[in-house]
């Protein structure tokens, strides 16, 4: 499969992945997907992000919780 962003050839891996949905960040791990060694574009196959989707909706995950940095940069 290609990128449909920069049209390099994507690899298929199993990786962490972050997504936001109602204004929470959810982390998930494992996730199957395919990414673009060049510009990092993630195409996840549709059957798996509802699955995710789905497990969120429904609180059928193992929650882990992590703290993590987050840096806010002035406007000016
Ligand atoms: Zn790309």
């Amino acid at each position: 499969m290609k990128c449909a962003a920069c049209e390099q050839e994507m690899i298929e891996r199993i990786t962490e992945l972050d997504l936001r949905i109602e204004n929470k960040l959810y982390i998930v791990n494992n996730v199957k997907l395919e990414e673009c060694q060049n510009c990092g574009e993630k195409v996840i196959n549709p059957a798996i992000s509802e699955e995710i989707f789905n497990m969120i909706k429904s609180h059928k995950y193992k929650l882990k919780t992590l703290s993590l940095p987050v840096v806010e940069l002035q406007s000016s």
